[in-house]
């Protein structure tokens, strides 16, 4: 089942609502890769989307067959898409299996795995990529060049918030989602103040927000307001929630201002700056996410998102949590 167009076949593993929702449907616009396998617990799932995708048999996989991978061409890049707590083991055997890997956000649940993760990789040669997504959309891009280029002078003040609601299963179990809403979303505030800084926190205070549903939250946080801390002083207030919706980014410099809002939406991202409203055309994300990874590993370069940035996400978090627990002010070990 090679193929000539050269395109890299993708294996998503874990068919859930992301896959399902988005992935799947964003590998049918990419230009650099495709879905060539998948892997999956259900045998209901599996045959749904080998008649939806025209996938062959020999490309779908469970989770106890996923290591026959290594003897199948026709995968180059595996794309874990499954529970937090999970990404590491799957990560660590799609790598041992010579493929290429993305790992959805949060990398991982512990520094500790983080870093096996990334060297599980690099002993095999293999590229590692997070699936941060709103790398690859203009409007963020958009704030990364703003902040980046200090065209409006340092950015004296961040303020980012990403919050859902209706959230359930899995998500509210600290074995398999590692925490809650920081985990989930507030990831996306630490990923964008740290875009927009070009800069990664010195040190983070944070404070746990008070339930309002504790029948739901009895093993992970609700919400969280939570603030970073930059060399020279700068500050990125956040806050992220699993039961309030949220979703905006404001940086304030010396000399103007950029905003986005929503910002971190799958669709429907408008933007403002002094310069007046930010014009880009909607794209589709996770498409133009995997085709810069497909296009990186073809060429051999670097990835755009690699393991190293995920790994220093997952070091801020664990210091945000134990600010969160201990109220103190705490720094940040990179
Ligand atoms: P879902 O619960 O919808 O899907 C997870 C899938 O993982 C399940 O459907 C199942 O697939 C598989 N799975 C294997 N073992 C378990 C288990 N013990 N419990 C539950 N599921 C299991 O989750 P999402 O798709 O929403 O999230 C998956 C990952 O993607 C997470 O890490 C999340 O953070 C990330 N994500 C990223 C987004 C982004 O914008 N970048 C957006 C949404 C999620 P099967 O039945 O096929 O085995």
């Amino acid at each position: 089942m090679e193929r000539t167009d050269g395109k890299l076949g993708i294996a998503l593993v874990g068919l859930g609502s992301y896959s399902a929702s988005q992935l799947a449907p964003a590998l049918q616009e990419t230009q650099h890769c495709y879905l060539a396998g998948i892997v999956s617990g259900s045998a209901e799932k599996a045959a749904s989307w080998k008649e939806q995708y025209g996938l062959a048999d020999e490309c779908i996989y469970d989770y106890n067959s996923f290591d026959s991978i290594v003897d199948n061409p026709a995968i180059d890049i595996v794309y874990i898409v499954l529970p937090n707590a999970l990404h590491a083991q799957y990560v660590i055997r799609a790598a041992a299996a010579g493929k290429h890997v993305i790992c959805e956000k949060p990398m991982a649940t512990t520094v500790e795995d983080a870093l096996s993760m990334i060297d599980a990789c690099s002993k095999a040669g293999v590229s590692l990529s997070i699936g941060y997504r709103l790398h690859f959309e203009p409007y963020n891009q958009e704030m990364m060049r703003l902040g980046n280029t200090q065209k409006y002078g340092p950015v004296q003040k961040l303020t980012a918030r990403d919050g859902l609601e209706d959230v359930s299963g899995w998500r509210l179990k600290k074995a398999l989602a590692g925490g809650g809403a920081l985990m989930d979303v507030g990831i996306y505030c630490v990923q964008a103040a740290n875009y927009v800084m070009n800069m990664t926190p010195i040190a983070v205070t944070a404070e746990e927000g008070k339930k309002t549903k504790p029948q739901d939250f009895t093993e992970v946080e609700e919400s969280m307001a939570f603030q970073l801390e930059y060399s020279g002083g700068y500050i990125a207030y956040c806050a992220c929630s699993y039961t309030q919706v949220m979703d905006e980014l404001h940086a304030e410099a010396s000399n103007g201002f950029f905003s986005l809002q929503p910002a971190f939406a799958y669709e429907g991202i408008k933007g403002k700056a002094s310069y007046g409203e930010m014009a880009f055309e909607a794209i589709n994300q996770q498409a133009a996410q995997m085709d810069a990874i497909a296009a990186a590993i073809k060429a051999h370069k670097p990835s755009p998102v690699p393991g190293e940035t995920g790994l220093q996400d997952i070091k801020i978090i664990a210091a945000l949590y134990t600010a969160m627990r201990s109220g103190a002010r705490v720094l940040v070990h990179y």
